[in-house]
């Protein structure tokens, strides 16, 4: 361990710790745009810089080792002076889209522009114009919105381990696409879109939903598989209009494409609402009530127990029922049917 003071409070760390570390355990606010503590330190925002004595210039607080003795300030008229400057950089070839972006109430950048009382763009000049139309079916790409932090091309790459997405040019040109500006083809995880900071990267299907007004959120898991990661559910009445994952949840707000972007089939017309039942053969499947299609199944069932023993029977359980159904299931077969032909397909 290690022992540091930040703003005066004397704060002890594990060696290897960074500055923003230790002043996030002190629960001291240091902005950044590019940091996730889920990846590693990147340094690109520059809105983290704090200063340390005996340091000549302000140092950035996500890649600077925590080191014995030091001494932190994180807040000075001089630093905010240098933060408020850096925002007021990248907001000046920023869109002014706020009014009707999908990201607006939930995007860092116009955070930190509130933060720091900006109204005007005082730099001027050219706008950047990388905006084209991606065919990909889930996420929506505005470059011109994007502030080049790279947190999704590090998630895309140090998390899903794909790569799909990498930066292209310098300077004024630079921006973030896929190989030679193809449409994306991917994953469509989503991780992208859920670390973007900014209106950059957003869910098609999100366009044209309530953001905030009305939106109830509902903590439940998803059903999708065994993983079981935890999802939030975001609805208005009874339509779910967005997922989303906590990142204090053991699937750290990692979610694949089913569970984030697999939720439409929650209000589709062609739901079956009621049991199906062939009543002749070679007829149509016409709806029945729930005892009618249960007095059937165990009709079939004895009659097969009958002729040809428990044994010509086997259940297959499902990964997206709970352990409680799955638990129910395995009872039946063994206890009520007698067969311990039973097995489940996340069984490997
Ligand atoms: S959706 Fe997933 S795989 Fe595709 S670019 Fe984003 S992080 Fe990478
Ligand atoms: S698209 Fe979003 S996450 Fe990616 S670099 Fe730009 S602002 Fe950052
Ligand atoms: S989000 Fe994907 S991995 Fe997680 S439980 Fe759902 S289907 Fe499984």
């Amino acid at each position: 361990m290690i022992t540091l003071t930040i703003d005066n409070k004397t704060v002890e760390v594990v060696k290897g710790s960074t500055v923003l570390e230790a002043a996030k355990k002190l629960k001291i606010d240091i902005p950044t745009l590019c940091y996730d503590s889920r990846m590693k330190p990147h340094g690109a925002c520059r809105l983290c810089i704090v200063e340390i004595e005996g340091m000549r210039r302000p140092v950035t607080s996500c890649t600077t080792p925590a080191e014995q003795g030091m001494a932190v300030t994180t807040t000075s008229a001089h630093l905010e002076r240098l933060r408020k400057t850096t925002v007021e950089l990248l907001l000046s070839d920023h869109p002014n889209d706020c009014m009707v972006c999908i990201r607006a109430g939930s995007c860092t950048l116009q955070e930190l522009a509130y933060k720091y009382g900006i109204r005007e763009n005082r730099f001027g000049g050219a706008m950047r114009d990388h905006n084209r139309v991606d065919e990909n079916p889930f996420i929506m790409r505005e470059q011109n919105k994007c502030v080049l932090c790279g947190l999704c091309v590090r998630v895309c790459e140090e998390v899903q381990g794909v790569s799909a997405i990498g930066y292209a040019g310098r300077g004024f040109e630079a921006k973030i696409c896929s190989p030679f500006e193809h449409d994306l083809n991917c994953e469509f995880c989503g991780q992208c879109v859920s670390v973007c900071p900014t209106g950059a990267l957003s869910a098609k299907m999100w366009a044209g939903h309530p953001r905030h007004e009305g939106v109830e959120l509902t903590e439940t898991t998803c059903t999708y598989c065994g993983c079981g990661c935890n999802i939030t559910l975001h609805s208005l009445g009874n339509e779910i209009t967005r997922v989303s994952s906590r990142t204090d949840n053991h699937n750290r707000g990692w979610l694949c494409v089913k569970g984030r972007f697999g939720y439409e089939f929650i209000n589709s017309e062609d739901r079956l609402t009621t049991p199906l039942i062939r009543r002749e053969k070679g007829g149509a499947l016409e709806p029945a009530s729930w005892e009618e299609a249960i007095s059937l199944v165990v009709d079939k069932f004895s009659a097969i127990k009958e002729k040809h023993g428990a044994d010509a029977l086997g259940g297959l359980a499902s990964a997206r029922c709970t352990n409680e159904e799955n638990y129910m299931f395995q009872k039946l077969f063994r206890s009520a049917i007698g067969t311990n032909n039973v097995d489940h397909c996340a069984r490997y």
